[in-house]
């Protein structure tokens, strides 16, 4: 099984702020380029007069504010086509109490008892069987691991919480994954419930890197949780939207404040996550460094069943 090593080098320079060699070839480069629209880059620009060219939205300078709503426009439509529903970890899993019951972890009994239990208080299956029927919490993991066809993740030291701030600890708290590792092309995400793809999807997106999902023991992921809350980790205002057309101008208002060198925009779940780097070094120095990097989320209300209003039908 891959043992996680989460130590940073701690000597001299502080290597988890830094972007691994991997990442920052594949980082985005600010593109000479041309608007959606023809537009070609002003001449300012070309003469060396004005050195960069914003606002850049998804790899692309735009010109005016209509080619900017338009890209934004139609990213908006591509993240919510088939709408937010329909994303259940569930399906199609073999249940974790038949696992541990076949590996002989419980008896048939203490499962029945146990899903009563469960019935009653509401609590996890895992939660409850390591709290009232002393099993141990790595077997619970190493189930679950079993379960989701996923690696199972022993950490030797606690990650370093400044990891959590590749993502607004909204989006991350609401998938129930946290980030445990960044290696040179791989952010290393652990659960201790189940995979969320939809998560790792749009971190593979944001930071134009690899992602890879395991499963983690609770203890360790729930500290992480703690000392997050504890520093007061990015945690990133709510702009509550209506629909697509408002989550559209609203985000396309951001970005024509900010005027960002880059700005990507990816969807997990009701929330529009917006990020946003103002100047080339942020873009450069990877997904952890939170100077002049600035994350906005636009959300659709939970109730909202459909977005059939907006234009897109959810299929
Ligand atoms: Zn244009």
């Amino acid at each position: 099984m891959p043992v996680l090593n989460t130590t940073f080098a701690p000597k001299g320079v502080d290597q988890s702020l830094l972007l691994p060699v991997a990442l920052r070839r594949t980082a985005i480069k600010p593109v000479a380029g041309q608007c959606s629209c023809g537009e070609r880059r002003p001449l300012s620009v070309v003469l060396g007069v004005r050195s960069k060219l914003r606002p850049q939205f998804e790899g692309r300078w735009h010109c005016r504010r209509g080619c900017l709503h338009d890209t934004v426009k139609t990213a908006v439509t591509r993240e919510f086509r088939g709408g937010v529903a329909g994303e259940s970890r569930m399906r199609h899993r073999v249940p974790l109490g038949l696992i541990l019951q076949t590996r002989g972890v419980i008896t048939q009994r203490e499962l029945k008892d146990a899903l009563v239990m469960q019935e009653r208080t509401g609590e996890r299956l895992g939660d409850v069987l390591v709290r009232h029927f002393r099993v141990q919490e790595g077997k619970i993991a190493a189930a679950l691991a079993a379960q989701w066809n996923a690696p199972l993740w022993h950490m030797e030291k606690m990650p370093d919480h400044r990891l959590l701030r590749i993502a607004p600890l909204q989006i991350l708290q609401s998938a129930g994954m946290v980030p445990v590792r960044i290696d040179s092309n791989c952010i290393h995400l652990a659960s201790t419930q189940g995979i969320d793809s939809t998560l790792a999807f749009a971190l593979e997106r944001m930071h134009r890197t690899d992602v890879e999902c395991g499963i983690a023991s609770n203890s360790v992921v729930e500290k992480l949780w703690l000392s997050a809350e504890a520093e007061n980790a990015r945690s990133v205002e709510e702009v509550l939207c209506q629909d697509m057309a408002e989550i559209s101008r609203r985000l396309a208002r951001t970005i024509e404040q900010l005027q960002p060198i880059e700005s990507r925009a990816v969807r997990v779940g009701r929330r529009m996550w917006l990020r946003a780097w103002l100047e080339p070094a942020a873009l450069n120095r990877g997904p952890l460094h939170q100077e002049d990097v600035v994350d906005y989320l636009f959300t659709l209300p939970a109730s909202r069943p459909s977005f059939a209003s907006a234009g897109v039908a959810a299929a």
